[in-house]
């Protein structure tokens, strides 16, 4: 073990003055042999919390990356502070691997970057253990996380470094930092023991802006030119394609622009990178992949112009913007048929369940009528006060009151649970809107109380208010995507709670039932006796499911004035049944069961 001090090396080697957060904590507990876990937020600083102990410690640090693109960058930067360093990945020849190995045998270097694949590989664990190695770094653990958004199957076998070096100490670095996160990194690298040490994710000089869009190019061309003139920012967009266009746009708006994307090749990509780095007022116009593990300080601003695929990209893409602390944007203009274009993106993926997941809680981040930093801290498990730095904030939007709406949902929800049945949004938001499907019809969910109650709104909107009650912690999702009414849900139940939706997400209109029938189903309602409105409304809902499977027209499965008299009547046997005008034997025998059915199960509900 080396005897310098931790700081002695901060200052000595990286320049530093102090510990930033808890790195000194992290340093400490790892020097002397002890297990960690790091969540900090892109630009935090986790790097310094594996490579001084890598330093200090005897052996080699071995750093577990999934960035393989990257280790040559992070070797030549660490070069540049005199460290030695250097990586084994499938980018190598055979001969600069083996120069590597030796290297790394001869304790030549006091860091070696590794893929997970070459890490599992059970010739690289034999070379491990022909040598020393000071330590394990495996950053970005949060790949270890199946619900997670950069999920990599090798992740799962770095368990067995638990086994073949237990007293070798391992920490494991994320900017990805929810509870479920956590406790899986935790589980699936086996450091149960180990330390957590969760840094505040917030960057209180990063401005949040979500705005709907209009014309995005020009939106984005005046963003640019009124507050960031002269400034270094990325743009980020989804396609390579867009990357090119929205770079010429810019282009010939004066701003100096460059696309950036995996179609380009490595030289280009290194050469806008440079010129990034070193130019003063660059805009970058890129693809994801742009400014993993590039750090610029002065990185003014970050625009989105497709919406990210989940909070946690969102955050760690405009995590990149004003790492030196000074003021920064992070822009972003959104609109519903980005969300379209997202879901038939994903849909078909075979990972569609988890992915739709992520992308509502982006949406819902978007939609949202609080400060944006609660929002997204809130998501990351972190408590905070509106910031008084994003839109929401700075200009309160006009709020619409969605409580009517939302007890509406929960309390369907409630009523299925009473049922002891657990179903998704779809099938809520279809009982909401008295949309008869055979999955409704063999769930009999027709004879809810609440069937129908919601036909005001859209499945869009309806969408909206799920997602709402998902952010706020209303609802939660069990197994199979199942709703679930939580304990502050049942406060919005009691009235006790209210919630608030943006006005304009919630604006587009429902999808217009066509003007005749709607009026028809409301002439009809009105005759019906306030007493029977239910049940009749629960066996029209039937009829047209029997109407669609059947292929008949509803009027001949049963007339109105049929379903009407069974409301009143309310039959309890088949006999009763066969006295009302319009049962004959044969609509009987292929009907009564069902229909006794939808009577007996909503009678039942309006008496409990
Ligand atoms: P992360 O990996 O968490 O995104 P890095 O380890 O790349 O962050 O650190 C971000 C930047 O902060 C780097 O430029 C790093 O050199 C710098 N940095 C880290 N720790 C300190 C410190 N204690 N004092 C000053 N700068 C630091
Ligand atoms: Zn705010």
């Amino acid at each position: 073990m080396n005897n310098k001090r931790p700081q002695d090396v901060l200052r000595e080697i990286f320049g530093y003055h102090e510990f930033r957060g808890f790195q000194s904590e992290v340093i400490t507990r790892v020097c002397a042999g002890g297990d960690a876990v790091v969540l900090m937020p892109t630009g935090g600083g986790k790097s310094l919390c594996y490579q001084i102990p890598a330093l200090l410690r005897d052996g080699v640090g071995v750093v577990v990356s999934p960035l393989i693109a990257l280790m040559q960058d992070q070797v030549d930067a660490l070069a540049q502070v005199g460290i030695k360093a250097g990586f084994l990945n499938s980018t190598q020849t055979r001969r600069e691997r083996a120069a590597m190995e030796l290297a790394y045998l001869n304790g030549e270097i006091d860091l070696l970057y590794l893929s997970p694949e070459r890490l599992v590989m059970p010739e690289t664990q034999e070379l491990l253990h022909q040598g020393n190695v000071a330590l394990f770094a495996i950053d970005e653990a949060h790949c270890v996380s199946q619900w997670g958004h950069d999920f990599r199957p090798e992740y799962l076998q770095l368990d067995v470094l638990a086994d073949e070096w237990p007293d070798v100490p391992r920490i494991a670095l994320t900017a990805t930092a929810t509870v479920a996160t956590r406790a899986e990194i935790r589980e699936r690298l086996r450091l149960a023991d180990a330390e957590m040490f969760v840094a505040s994710f917030n960057r209180p000089n990063i401005r949040y802006r979500i705005v709907p869009k209009s014309s995005e190019l020009s939106q984005l061309v005046e963003f640019i030119q009124t507050e960031h003139a002269g400034e270094s920012g990325i743009v980020y967009a989804m396609t390579r394609k867009r990357t090119e266009d929205i770079a010429e746009r810019l282009r010939s708006e004066g701003v100096t622009a460059l696309p950036y994307h995996a179609g380009l090749c490595a030289l280009e990509r290194r050469a806008t990178q440079e010129r990034f780095l070193r130019e003063d007022g660059v805009v970058v116009v890129a693809t994801i992949a742009f400014g993993m593990g590039i750090d610029k300080p002065d990185v003014r601003f970050v625009a989105h112009l497709d919406l990210p695929k989940s909070i946690e990209g969102y955050y760690q893409e405009t995590g990149r913007a004003g790492r030196d602390g000074e003021p920064a944007d992070a822009w972003m203009a959104y609109g519903l048929s980005d969300v379209v274009g997202m879901r038939r993106i994903i849909a078909g993926s075979p990972d569609e369940r988890n992915q739709t997941r992520l992308l509502n809680a982006m949406l819902s981040l978007c939609e949202t009528g609080e400060c944006r930093r609660v929002e997204m801290l809130h998501y990351f498990d972190e408590d905070t006060e509106p910031c008084g730095n994003c839109d929401t904030c700075l200009q309160p939007p006009v709020l619409l009151d969605a409580t009517v709406n939302a007890q509406k949902l929960l309390s369907t929800a409630v009523r299925l649970e009473q049922r002891s049945q657990h179903f998704g949004a779809g099938q809520i938001i279809d009982i909401l809107r008295g949309h008869s499907t055979a999955k409704t019809t063999q769930w009999h969910h027709e004879t809810l109380s609440t069937w129908g109650i919601g036909a005001d709104l859209g499945d869009t909107q309806w969408r909206v208010v799920v997602r709402r009650l998902l952010a706020d912690g209303d609802l939660s999702v069990g197994a199979h995507d199942t709703l679930r009414v939580t304990p502050s849900g049942w406060e919005v139940l009691r009235g006790n709670r209210s919630v608030q939706i943006r006005e304009s997400v919630m604006e587009s209109k429902p999808r217009a039932a066509t003007g005749k029938s709607r009026s028809q189903a409301k002439d009809a309602l009105a005759a019906v006796p306030a007493a029977d409105r239910k049940l009749f409304t629960a066996l029209r809902a039937w009829r047209a499911e029997v109407s669609k499977t059947d292929g008949v027209p509803a009027y001949v499965v049963f007339h109105d004035a049929t379903l009407l008299e069974i409301a009143g009547l309310r039959p309890t046997s088949l006999t009763e049944l066969a006295a009302v005008n319009g049962v004959g034997q044969t609509k009987l025998e292929r009907y009564g069961a069902a229909v006794l059915e939808i009577v007996a199960t909503q009678s039942l509900y309006e008496t409990t």
